[in-house]
């Protein structure tokens, strides 16, 4: 079970996957714009592994491919917490920082 949340703590998920996830570093020009480094580190997490809680905001993104994402954030401190992109019907891709389990992912 991972357990994450936004930086206020208004927004929390929890998802049903064991520690530690498959993550990855995606270093395309939209992750690097996204997050204003080098690659955004995210999991794949099945819909159904995924629930959270709070209320969310979300900016839809064309893709240069004309596919387009949605990103989701905390409606309040706006921290970016999951996507979804047509891509990858049925599967959000997790923010790692948001989850409590980064000083484990920082080591
Ligand atoms: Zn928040
Ligand atoms: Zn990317």
């Amino acid at each position: 079970m991972i357990k994450g949340r936004c930086r206020c703590g208004a927004t929390q998920y929890i998802v049903d996957l064991p520690w530690p996830p498959l993550t990855y570093a995606c270093h395309c020009t939209l992750c690097q714009r996204a997050t204003g480094s080098a690659f955004a580190h995210q999991y794949p997490v099945p819909e159904k592994a995924f629930q959270v809680t709070g209320k969310l905001v979300e900016a839809e993104v064309t893709e240069p491919d004309g596919l387009s994402s949605v990103h989701r954030h905390c409606a309040s401190c706006l921290t970016r917490l999951f996507g979804t992109s047509l891509k990858t019907a049925r599967c959000n891709r997790s923010s790692c920082p948001s989850s409590e389990h980064l000083a484990q992912l920082a080591a």
